[in-house]
């Protein structure tokens, strides 16, 4: 015996199946989203945000101040992404490792990347306790180690050996996907350029992010000339008490004809780069 469906009931049916297409096409279009996404936050320090096209988060970095970091990546939760995928430390200086501590401790992270120097700097000793705290695994990586996390292949360039200066024991990536590289490599100065001009690597980029801040510790003619990238982005907050970036450093780029952003001048920079390897620019003060 089969009951008559009424009219209310077939309204009811015919919403319900409406709002379940409308779900799975708004599914369909989040997953086929599959940009790859380098945003520089504007930030005292270094903070990068890789998105992958499957829509994983790796964080490169937290800044100098706590708080700025963690209002940065609230708002690039989404509903299917509200954790850190992976937590790169480049190095221990506070304007990296600050802001790093303060997303390990308010963010779901699953893994830590760290190098192979250890600090007897306070933060650091509490990042790690936290992440015991946390069961969050951490790895210590040197240029032996190349990581594949989630589909994007990162090639681990430094450290070689445990360094004098912080700066020189920042882990470097050289960053694959989507048929394009993305050189990153925290504030190695001009020392660890030349080392790595002597290695039988290729530095070929099609994306740098400046060393240091655009200091001038750092970026020397024939490291620029190596990597040769369209663009470069220098991640130098507003309120660095260095002045960073030197304006000797930003003609050199300049005058190779880098197209280089600056945080400071343009806010939270993003590259977007698309399946077919184009590369959109945007930026949001
Ligand atoms: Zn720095």
């Amino acid at each position: 015996m089969y009951k008559n469906i009424s009219k209310k009931e077939w309204l009811m049916i015919f919403a319900l199946e409406t709002l379940f297409l409308c779900f799975f096409i708004y599914l369909g279009v989040y997953f086929l989203n599959s940009n790859f996404v380098f945003k520089a936050f504007h930030v005292v320090g270094d903070a990068i945000l890789i998105k992958t096209p499957q829509n994983h988060h790796i964080l490169i970095d937290g800044g100098i101040k706590n708080d700025v970091i963690l209002e940065k990546l609230n708002k690039e939760k989404t509903y299917f992404n509200q954790e850190v995928d992976a937590l790169v430390v480049t190095h221990t200086d506070y304007d990296h490792i600050n802001g790093a501590y303060s997303v390990l401790k308010h963010f779901p992270v699953k893994q830590i990347f760290l190098p192979i120097n250890q600090s007897n700097k306070q933060v650091y000793i509490d990042f790690l306790s936290e992440a015991q705290k946390k069961n969050v695994p951490v790895y210590y990586l040197n240029n032996t180690q190349d990581l594949k996390l989630k589909n994007i292949y990162f090639e681990t360039l430094n450290p070689n050996k445990i360094e004098k200066k912080d700066n020189n024991s920042s882990i470097v990536f050289k960053i694959k996907t989507q048929n394009k590289t993305i050189f990153t490599g925290g504030d190695i100065e001009k020392s660890i350029e030349k080392e790595l001009l002597m290695s039988d690597v290729s530095l070929k980029s099609d994306l740098l992010k400046i060393s240091h801040h655009g200091s001038k510790t750092s970026s020397i003619e024939d490291f620029l000339l190596a990597t040769l990238p369209t663009y470069s982005i220098t991640s130098a907050g507003a309120e660095n008490p260095y002045k960073h970036p030197y304006k000797e450093v930003v003609d050199r780029i300049n005058n190779i004809g880098i197209q280089n952003k600056i945080t400071k001048e343009k806010g939270d920079i993003s590259f977007i780069i698309n399946p077919k390897g184009d590369i959109l620019f945007t930026s949001q003060k």
